[in-house]
């Protein structure tokens, strides 16, 4: 369901080796730090695919709510998301 990340372009020297990214399954960032995983769920989120992850209790209308969300809520969001998926599907 969630694409395959890009490779991380920053060089091995420069990232930082405390932070992990479980969707780039790499070092340099953390899981809610990472630009690519937000825009996979912006997408997902676009497509309707997130409904199921963010439980909001009161319907459809609140799909769009991710872009709206404070930097604090989204980044909580990314990573529940990323506790349930669990890994990204690495067969594709
Ligand atoms: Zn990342």
């Amino acid at each position: 369901m969630l694409r395959r990340p890009k490779p991380i372009d920053t060089s091995v020297k420069s990232r930082n080796k405390n932070k992990y990214c479980e969707y780039h399954e790499d070092h340099g960032h953390t899981t809610a730090e990472c630009r690519e995983l937000k825009k996979a769920l912006h997408e997902l989120a676009d497509q309707g695919q997130l409904n199921h992850f963010l439980k909001k209790g009161d319907g459809d209308h609140n799909r769009c709510n991710l872009e709206e969300k404070k930097d604090n809520d989204a980044n909580r969001n990314i990573e529940i998301i990323a506790i349930i998926i669990g890994g990204i599907d690495s067969s594709s």
